[in-house]
């Protein structure tokens, strides 16, 4: 998929989350607009046949309209030209509720105006039975002759709940558009990864194709008789194909070693050892494996206690790896210095170099599979990104940290601590 396509199916992905969202939020709005009309004009019907029932009672003509109001979203008022008893009212209203199949919670209060004060009243709950001890007092409104109000104080949480196939739907799109998302994230993720493959593909085969060209061309010159009056021609190229030989088991071994790392077949073989020794040693073997560079290792190991529970063997290769980096990226005369101290219960490790440093955006990803530093020409200096994240990897498995502090063009230092 190329850029362009990705970018245009993430936009619309955005644009189609954003609609149905926008979709559901307003069929959900209109849905319950829809409940709370419908049960307005429920309570409205059912309390203008309680007022009916209560003219009757009274014995006198039902006016013709304008019995009930509602005062707000929860509040009704109704108007009777009579005292009311208050067990006659809970029973009407239980009444005419249940016929319009009205289950939310109400408190009826029973008003005399001529005296300003609420005379009667109750709570009832049809779904439960517990009632609160005490009825908190109606609204009182400055009318004319007897009236009864009725409020309904969880009204909102009584339509959500009767909403139910709504809220349903809005999970089930919840969950819909998380997949989605993931989706889209798993799909960004496998395109970086396959990017960082394709890179480390080329990089291998570059690194592989040139000690085996190099082998095949010393062996053609061997196969030439004439060869042998000149032995030190033929030392010559048997040297050459002994050190690319061995340059070529070297990054076998290097990605065998990641595959091994990626099944977390690690297999520290952990044992208490001196770390300072384990530092001279790594120093020796790259000293060793220096050819035309010229780099002078400086080591100020002063840590008081060097003895940790380590893998003596990759504990030397994550200090070689420091090193081999340190020279490998340093343009000329690497000047490297290893430091170590004590601290905090931790053995700390620094190995500072003079080279080409790393931006503060690349020094997060150096530690990745595979990474290597954009550079122009990737094959300038030689590598398959997977040292750093050997380093990582094997650090992390001994409890311990790693840590970069860098600036382009001045060096790096790559700090290790590990507990002791
Ligand atoms: P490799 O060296 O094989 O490319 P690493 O995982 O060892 O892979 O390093 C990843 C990248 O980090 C390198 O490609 C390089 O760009 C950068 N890097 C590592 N060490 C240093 C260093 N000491 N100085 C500058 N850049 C470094």
């Amino acid at each position: 998929m190329s850029r362009f396509t990705l970018r245009i199916v993430i936009a619309l992905a955005a644009l189609s989350i954003v609609g149905i969202t926008a979709t559901q939020l307003y069929w959900v709005r209109k849905a319950f607009d829809l409940k709370e009309n419908q049960f307005n004009t429920d309570v409205n019907q059912a309390l203008e046949n309680v007022a009916t029932q209560i003219f009757e009672v009274n014995k006198m003509a039902t006016p013709a309209n304008g019995l009930v109001t509602q005062e707000s979203s929860n509040y009704f008022t109704v108007l009777v030209n009579g005292p009311i008893d208050s067990n006659l009212l809970g029973f009407l209203l239980k009444n005419e509720f249940d016929k319009k199949n009205i289950t939310a919670d109400y408190q009826y209060g029973i008003y005399n105006c001529s005296e300003q004060c609420m005379v009667g009243g109750n709570y009832i709950s049809p779904t439960k039975n517990k009632i609160p001890a005490s009825i908190s007092e109606l609204p009182s409104l400055k009318l004319d002759g007897y009236y009864f109000g009725v409020r309904f104080p969880q009204i909102e949480a009584n339509l959500v709940s009767q909403m139910g196939i709504w809220g349903f739907s809005t999970i089930v799109m919840v969950v819909v558009i998380f997949f989605f998302v993931y989706t889209l994230f798993v799909i960004l993720k496998q395109r970086r990864l396959s990017e960082v493959q394709k890179d480390f593909i080329n990089n291998m085969t570059h690194e592989f194709k040139t000690p085996l060209s190099t082998i095949s061309i010393s062996t053609s010159v061997l196969k030439d008789p004439s060869i042998v009056q000149h032995p030190e021609r033929l030392l010559n190229y048997a040297t050459i194909i002994e050190t690319e030989s061995s340059r070529l088991k070297q990054q076998v071994e290097r990605v065998l070693q990641m595959a091994r790392l990626e099944k977390n077949d690690v297999g520290l073989k952990k044992e208490n050892a001196d770390l300072h020794q384990l530092i001279q040693e790594a120093v020796k073997n790259i000293s060793m494996s220096l050819n035309s560079k010229q780099a002078a290792i400086e080591l100020k190991l002063k840590a008081t206690n060097s003895v940790a529970l380590v893998d003596r063997l990759h504990f030397t290769n994550v200090i070689y790896n420091l090193l081999d980096n340190a020279i490998k990226y340093t343009e000329s005369s690497p000047s490297i210095i290893i430091t170590t101290n004590n601290q905090a219960g931790q053995f700390l490790i620094s190995v500072h170099d003079n080279g080409i440093g790393i931006s503060s955006e690349n020094q997060r990803k150096i530690f990745h599979r595979f990474y290597r530093v954009p550079t122009g020409n990737l094959h300038d200096v030689k590598g398959f990104g997977l040292g750093l994240n050997y380093v990582k990897l094997i650090v992390e498995a001994h409890k311990g940290k790693i840590a970069v502090t860098s600036e382009v063009g001045k060096g790096s230092t790559f700090t290790i601590s590990i507990p002791n």
